[in-house]
């Protein structure tokens, strides 16, 4: 390969790189009047006791969507949201608006919301979240606050004095996408955790690969072990469930069960009155 070869190559990588930075201002640009331009909104994934079969909350999931590019993925603009600090208020938005949803169902459900590291270690955010609860009348223990283990390795100290100020609150904490991050074993010791999420990697195929299955059935030997109950993320197959059902694992969450949707999709779950109505006809 000859040298003006390789300086044009450098070159392309060069430009495609700028292209790139680019491309991640202007998604942070936009990304800074998604809020106020009203282009935010919260999508709810059921979450599952699997021995019963019951609905025991949701997962509260944000969605962008932009005039101009249409719809953008979490994958893309939480990571950009993440780097410019932008995710506070995303991440603020979306407790006080998970919490507001919550509050007005009729079934005491509860509401996990995702949050950033960069959000835990904000200024206050303990002071934050007990703000949002008293504005929206949601009982604490109705609000679970999703963390990733990633997360937490940061700043560790700050961030277990930070979880046990939200946890004195009464809120509920849960170790998501847990398996994907470092230190797993230290971690679930260290921290106040309420419920142990299983990265949705470990249960693709879990009926069908035998690593995957070794890798959940020692997740759920170390949360009975710890007093723990485990939910497995992304169940999509009836195979999958009847692997974790015969595991005994808790509780799941995945397509299987319900994919995200708006609430109004929801209804007939979150509202108590079609159950009163039968309790009440059973009884007459
Ligand atoms: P996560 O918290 O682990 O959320 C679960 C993700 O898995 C969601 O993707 C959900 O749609 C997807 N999922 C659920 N069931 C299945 C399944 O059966 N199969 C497959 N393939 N996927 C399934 P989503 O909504 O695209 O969000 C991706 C990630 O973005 C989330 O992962 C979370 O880390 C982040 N995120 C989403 N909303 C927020 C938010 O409000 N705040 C923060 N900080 N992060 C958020
Ligand atoms: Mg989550
Ligand atoms: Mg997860
Ligand atoms: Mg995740």
């Amino acid at each position: 390969r000859s040298k003006a070869e390789g300086r044009n190559t450098y070159r392309f990588f060069e430009a495609k790189m700028g292209e790139e930075t680019k491309e991640r201002r202007l998604i942070e640009h936009e990304l800074r009047h998604a809020i106020s331009g009203g282009e935010l909104k919260l999508v709810y994934q059921p979450q599952m006791q699997i021995d019963s079969g019951e609905i025991i909350g949701f997962e509260a999931l944000m969605r962008w969507h932009n005039r101009r590019r249409g719809d953008v993925p979490p994958n893309v603009f939480i990571p950009i949201a993440e780097e410019s600090g932008l995710i506070v208020e995303l991440g603020d938005w979306a407790m006080l608006e998970a919490c507001r949803e919550a509050a007005s169902w009729e079934l005491p459900l509860t509401v996990a919301v995702n949050v950033s590291v960069v959000q835990l270690h904000s200024q206050d955010f303990p002071q934050k979240v007990h703000d949002v609860l008293v504005k929206t009348g949601l009982p604490p223990h109705r609000l679970e606050l999703e963390i990733t283990e990633t997360a937490l390795i940061k700043d560790m100290n700050r961030a277990l004095g930070t979880l046990r100020q939200v946890k004195s609150l009464g809120v509920r904490v849960a170790m998501d996408d847990f398996g994907t991050g470092y230190s797993s074993l230290s971690n679930i010791r260290a921290f106040p955790f309420d419920v142990i999420k299983i990265d949705r990697s470990f249960i693709k195929s879990v009926d069908k690969n035998q690593q995957a299955a070794a890798i959940v059935r020692a997740v759920l030997g170390l949360g009975r072990g710890l007093g723990l109950p485990v939910l497995a993320e992304g169940i999509e197959t009836s195979d999958e469930l009847r692997f974790l059902t015969e595991e005994y694992c808790s509780a799941g969450q995945g397509f299987h069960l319900g994919e995200p949707a708006s609430i109004e999709h929801f209804d007939h779950i979150v509202r108590a009155s079609r159950h009163v109505r039968e309790k009440k006809i059973a009884a007459l």
